[in-house]
Formats: structure tokens, sequence, C-alpha cells
């Protein structure tokens, strides 16, 4: 792939540059999408891998800058992937694998690295249907945690994510690392608790709130007459009681042993996977 740079020795915006030094400001900005601040001040965010990519781009995501290492520049998919990003407007730049470690914060980074524009789903516009599941988590606060629970969610067939309140950031890298590329797939809409309760009121959707004092077992809930919506609390404190109030059943999954309470991911997991048991099978396409 040739680099190719305007009259003025600036690279135009749709064409590929290559890029050896760490100090470069294209470099710097993207080095910056670590902090949280500037990741809102330009809505994008990071994401590695070449699959990932791939992926991103064929469910429609916008791409803003494609990275990829020198190393990789024979592949024909990093030239498929380059030449769709610079179709729709995206800059390529070509960098050194010092200049990808330094992107990625990794010694061992990914040689294909995307910048995408975030995407938010407004929680006006979910009208759960029939066999939809969505999980609704409040404050949710560990990247890792949230990350888990999108690829889990995605892998459960559920049909999108709902944070309530102050939530850790989905787009942050380690939660993007966790999702493993569900982070294109499952849509994610952010509510105050205010705005969740009102919504869940006229959704027409069962919320099945999880809580260590619930007094229902989570197996014995009906989870096919409404679509449902799996309500999980914050990991120090739980579920707050103005959430906890208005959900249509308190569920409880029972343990032994002598853990106080399950990891907030692994208890959606479960929560999800029994929820949606009957649409799931070995036979499914
Ligand atoms: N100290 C917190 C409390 O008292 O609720 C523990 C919160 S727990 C780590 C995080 C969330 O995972 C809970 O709010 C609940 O939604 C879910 N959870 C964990 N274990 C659970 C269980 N055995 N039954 C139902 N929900 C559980």
């Amino acid at each position: 792939m040739n680099s190719d740079r305007s009259d003025h020795g600036t690279p135009r915006v749709g064409q590929v540059k290559e890029v050896t030094s760490l100090t470069n400001p294209i470099v710097k900005d993207i080095r910056a999408l670590a902090q949280k601040k500037h990741r809102d001040e330009t809505r994008s965010f990071m994401a590695e891998g070449l699959k990932l990519v791939i992926d991103a781009l064929d469910l429609g995501w916008k791409i803003k800058t494609l990275v990829y290492a020198k190393a990789a520049k024979g592949k024909p998919q990093v030239g498929q992937v380059a030449a769709k990003a610079v179709a729709r407007g995206g800059l390529v730049l070509e960098v050194s694998e010092k200049v990808i470690s330094t992107i990625t914060r990794r010694d061992n980074p990914q040689m294909v690295v995307g910048i995408f524009e975030q995407r938010y789903q407004p929680l006006k516009d979910i009208r759960p249907g029939e066999g939809e599941t969505y999980v609704a988590l409040d404050r949710v606060r560990d990247p890792g945690n949230l990350g888990t629970i999108i690829r889990t969610a995605d892998a459960a067939g559920a049909s999108g994510i709902i944070l309530v309140g102050e939530t850790t950031d989905p787009f942050s890298l380690e939660t993007v690392r966790a999702t493993m590329g569900s982070v294109f797939a499952m849509p994610v809409a952010r509510a105050s608790a205010e705005d969740f309760l009102r919504w869940q009121r006229s959704a027409g959707v069962q919320v099945v709130a999880t809580h260590l004092s619930g007094s229902v077992d989570y197996r014995t809930i009906d989870y096919r007459s409404k679509p449902v919506v799996l309500l999980m609390g914050n990991e120090q404190a739980g579920l707050p009681a103005e959430l906890a109030r208005e959900a249509g059943a308190l569920a409880r999954i029972p343990q032994a042993g002598r853990a106080d309470s399950l990891n907030l991911a692994i208890a959606t997991g479960i929560m999800l996977f029994e929820a949606r048991r009957h649409l799931l099978s070995l036979d499914a396409p």
C-alpha cells in the first residue's frame, strides 16, 4: 500500500499515512483515549485486533482511524480492511511496532487497531418484544465485570444492556477487551434510575431483580410470558430499595459454602442462561 501525502506534507482524510514518531499528534490523540474525558469529548474508543475491526465494519460501526503495524502490511485481510476504512472516510495509519505498542500500552500488541465512534441506544427506542431479554446494571463499577457481562449477554442471545446510574465506561479499553468483540454486537443504553423506572413501567416487561435477600428461587420464575429485564445490583452495595421495590420478582440464586455473594458477572451469567434456557438449544443455527 502506498503512503500518500498532500502537497503540504500533511495527510488528507481517507489516505494512508506512515507514522514512526511517538510524538506524532495523531498518535498522542489516540493514546489520550485511555482517559474517559478524552473518549467522552471525541465520542471515540479503541478496539484491538483484526477480527474485531472486520466484525465492527461489517456491523456498520463508523471507523475514524485504522492503525496497522508495518509488519502486517502484506496480509490481504489488512489491505481489505484498510481499503474499507478509506472508502468510509477513515484515516489509515501505517505505524512502527513501537508506535502500536505505545497506543495499546502492550508489549505484544495486536497488529491492527481501530478507533470507532461510540454508539448508545436511546432507552426510549427499546421496545422489547416476545422472547427478548435485557440486562439492566445498577451502577456497575468494574470494567472487567461489564465487559464480561456484555460478552455473556451476547452469547446468551440477549438483546441489549441498560446501564443504570453512574457506571463504568463501556468504551474503556479494559471493558472493550473483556467483551472480546461483543461490544459491537450488543446495544448499550444508559439511564438514570428515575428514567429506568419510568421506562420499565411502560415497556411491557417483567423485571426480575436479583437480590441476596430475594425470596424467590431464580429457577422457579416464569421467564416466558413477557420480555424479561434482569436487574442486577452494584458490586459493593447491591440493589437499592427504590429499584428493588418496583421489580416484578426479587430473585435469589441459592448458594452453599462460605461466600457471601456471587461475583456480579457470574450471577448475571447464571440468570441469563436460566431466563433464556427455553430459547437456547445446541441444534439452533
Ligand atoms: N454486598 C452486596 C449486597 O449485599 O448485595 C453484594 C453484591 S453482589 C457482589 C452483586 C450483585 O450480584 C447483587 O446485587 C446481585 O444482583 C447479584 N448477586 C450476587 N449473588 C447473588 C445471589 N446469590 N442471588 C441473587 N443475586 C446475586
